[in-house]
């Protein structure tokens, strides 16, 4: 080996070793880069990245607005700016945005391409460029500048090809977080409607129930009166009006537990009251159908510590459910059932019963199993949610056993003590 060709390889390795510490160091700020997700903090990195890579005085970043098509100027290392838009016919950026090329202007102030506002505004004097594309999956999203070289040297081709390793780097970048602030927008306009959507329940329910109290009380009061035919139609209009009133509730309910305002309001009492006490309200319209609905429950009094207001949605749902689905002089019943620790409460019915791909899904707000338009079963599909909303506050669960045409057997389980699940929770968490 000759001494030419031995300083040969020596630049060779020296250049080869060069490139090595570039790319490690691009790797590294792109760690950086894949790491933030909020696009000004992001945008700062890139341009501090290129100038750090290319040894430049400053960098620059320019964006394409999607909506406007405008290549708005984001960020400088030179000045705080705010965003304004950058020409894109005639200026350096433009030229490399819309023919996708890597720009190298070693004297931009004898450049008709040069836009010279930044300088104005900041102070900061221009001497060469390189601009290089932001391109991801084939589509240019913005623009990366760096100016004047720190050094006496001048800018060469090996400073563009680091500038746009790392700007196919910082395009990626700044994609995902524009996509993650898309995103975020979009959720934070989803629970500005779903509060509104919240507060109209809250409205509409309260101003639907005051004049409906009034129907109600008068229906019943005039219905002492009369008798024969006025009776009869005197009960369809308590019927109806009760019926509203239940579908006002179920509004209402649902609006009480999205809110968070459900929280439970705890009193012990047995449970064999409430299954009394609820089965006794929906007797009569169970009774109307021809339907018997048999009790059983244990003699000795099983204490729940509960929220009985909401233990008696749960059940009414349940057995208006039952009473809904289940046919003429069908059969219903409730099983009550108890330990030391839990109480279950189970509803069957000998009704229409539910089949297996639909079990899933009875639960989900507004699921009917019926098509909505060809409906014979009244309701908004909303009793089920509810009911399980108000089982889960008190930690407990409710299960489906059904067959089609055979009967459907819902059985709800909660603690006897709210104040055991906490300590079990603890006993778990510290054994
Ligand atoms: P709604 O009764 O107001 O329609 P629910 O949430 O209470 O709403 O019930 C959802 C659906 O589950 C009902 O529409 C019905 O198709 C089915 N379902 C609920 N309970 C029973 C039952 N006991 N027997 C048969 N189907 C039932």
């Amino acid at each position: 080996m000759d001494q030419t060709q031995n300083e040969q390889y020596k630049r060779r390795i020296q250049e080869m070793d060069r490139r090595i510490s570039n790319l490690e160091r691009v790797l590294k700020l792109t760690q950086v880069i894949n790491s933030t997700l909020e696009k000004a903090p992001l945008l700062e990195i890139i341009i501090q990245a290129a100038t750090e890579l290319t040894n430049t005085e400053s960098a620059s970043i320019m964006l394409l607005d999607q909506n406007s098509g405008d290549l708005r100027f984001e960020a400088t290392t030179a000045a705080e700016v705010k965003p304004f838009a950058v020409p894109i016919d005639g200026s350096i950026a433009g030229t490399v945005l819309k023919e996708n090329r890597a720009l190298l202007v070693r004297d931009a102030r004898s450049d008709p391409r040069w836009y010279q506002n930044v300088d104005e505004a900041s102070g900061f004097v221009t001497r060469s460029i390189m601009a290089v594309p932001m391109e991801v999956r084939g589509k240019v999203i913005g623009v990366v500048e760096a100016i004047n070289k720190r050094s006496a040297a001048e800018m060469t081709w090996d400073d563009v090809q680091i500038l746009v390793t790392l700007a196919n780097q910082a395009a990626i970048a700044i994609q995902k977080a524009q996509l993650l602030a898309e995103l975020q927008a979009a959720y934070d306009e989803l629970n500005e409607l779903d509060q509104m959507k919240s507060n109209f329940i809250a409205i509409a329910a309260h101003e639907l129930r005051t004049p409906l109290s009034v129907i109600l009380g008068y229906a019943m009061f005039l219905k002492q009166d009369v008798s024969g035919t006025a009776e009869e139609q005197l009960d369809i209009v308590l019927q109806s009006a009760m019926r509203l009133r239940s579908l006002i509730d179920d509004m209402a309910n649902l609006r009480e537990v999205d809110s968070g305002v459900a929280s439970l309001d705890l009193t012990e009492f047995p449970v064999q009251d409430l299954v009394s006490s609820v089965v006794g309200e929906i007797r009569s319209i169970a009774a109307a159908k021809g339907q018997h609905i048999s009790v059983a429950m244990p003699r000795s009094p099983i204490f729940v510590q509960a929220d009985r207001s909401k233990m008696h949605i749960v059940l009414m749902n349940l057995l208006s459910n039952a009473v809904k689905f289940t046919g003429r002089a069908g059969r219903i019943g409730v099983r009550v059932q108890g330990t030391d620790r839990q109480t279950s409460l189970m509803v069957w019915d000998t009704g229409i019963g539910i089949s297996e791909e639909n079990i899933s899904r009875i639960f989900d707000r507004f699921y009917q199993i019926e098509p909505s338009l060809a409906r014979q079963y009244e309701g908004m599909g909303l009793g089920l949610a509810i009911a399980k909303e108000m089982v889960a506050l008190h930690r407990g669960h409710i299960r489906v056993h059904s067959r089609v045409g055979q009967g459907s057997a819902f059985t709800v389980t909660i603690p006897i003590r709210q104040s055991m699940v906490a300590q079990e929770r603890e006993e778990a968490q510290n054994p």
